[in-house]
């Protein structure tokens, strides 16, 4: 029999049990209401056929409407005490814990290959682990994570929207994504002091014209300086406002506008722009590290 979810009563007694007080630096809150967990569930649109990633499992609430969805879960936690203690709570065998940091994984961590990430996430790194993982593991098809409110706002935005910004752009390079409604803090132990929202997103084919670091090296320049215009934010990347502009324009882009007022499909056009002429050096110079860009 499937083991049963898990309530406000059962958290206590598991978190009493295993010694664990929630620290704020893993973003440790906790989900103990059966029906958020059903919600979730349903609204990342998971077909019995799939394989779910769950970044930081925690005491195994979603894990456990999880591991009644897909055929497999792989949960990865960072916690050395709540890994060791998930196959106590969640006792399918189709389920591999991973005691890890989900900024760090790759594909080949994972067999089978995940299709979906559904995640409660740890606020505080929540939107690199979205790129990061969208990045590693291309057999993602899509997904539906919890996050800030805040921040659930900055990842569905449009452009001419005020948060607008490089986690909007970046999460549309790889997917499609939607908001998929609000949670109140009171389904949290402990309680946050911030609203939580969900965001749903479906992978899709990327913008062509230039690959996704020369295109993200654009993205982060133009918001750097967001209230600039792209001839002055983009100077220091191209070697100069006249080349920024030279740029620009050969791309169909005013070199007057702004970058919160771009598409992705934009700012490959920019970086497709520069590359088939590049100015004296290069143009990606300082790169991030893979997957956390
Ligand atoms: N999924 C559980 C739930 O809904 O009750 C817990 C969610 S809690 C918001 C975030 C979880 O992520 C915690 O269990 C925390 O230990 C874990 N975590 C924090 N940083 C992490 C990281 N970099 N990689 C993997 N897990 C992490």
């Amino acid at each position: 029999m499937a083991d049963a979810l898990l309530g406000p009563a059962e958290i206590r007694e598991l978190a009493a049990r295993l010694g664990v007080a929630p620290t704020k630096k893993l973003g440790q809150n906790f989900l103990h209401d059966p029906n958020t967990i059903r919600r979730i569930v349903t609204a990342a649109g998971l077909t019995p056929d799939d394989v779910a990633l769950e970044v930081g499992p925690g005491l195994g609430s979603l894990t456990l409407g999880l591991a009644g969805a897909v055929r497999h879960v792989h949960a990865v936690e960072i916690d050395p005490r709540l890994a060791a203690a998930l196959p106590e709570t969640v006792t399918a065998a189709h389920l591999t814990v991973h005691q890890a940091d989900a900024l760090h994984v790759r594909g080949a961590d994972f067999d089978p290959a995940p299709t979906m990430l559904v995640a409660n996430l740890p606020y505080n790194v929540a939107v690199p682990v979205v790129l990061h993982l969208l990045a590693q593991l291309p057999t993602l098809r899509g997904g539906l994570v919890m996050v800030q409110k805040e921040v659930a706002d900055r990842l569905v935005a449009g452009p001419g929207s005020k948060v607008y910004g490089v986690p909007s752009v970046k999460l549309a390079w790889y997917a499609q994504a939607r908001a998929a409604g609000k949670v109140p803090p009171a389904v949290f132990w402990p309680v946050p002091n911030v609203d939580s929202g969900l965001v749903a997103f479906s992978r899709r084919t990327p913008p062509p014209g230039a690959d996704r670091r020369a295109v993200f090296a654009v993205v982060d320049a133009a918001f750097a300086q967001r209230r600039k215009t792209l001839r002055a934010a983009l100077a220091g990347w191209a070697g100069g406002a006249a080349r920024a502009e030279q740029v620009l324009v050969a791309a169909g882009i005013s070199p007057q506008a702004r970058g919160e007022s771009l598409t992705v499909e934009q700012f490959a056009a920019i970086a497709a722009a520069a590359g088939l002429s590049p100015p004296g050096g290069k143009l990606t110079a300082s790169e991030p590290p893979e997957g956390v860009d």
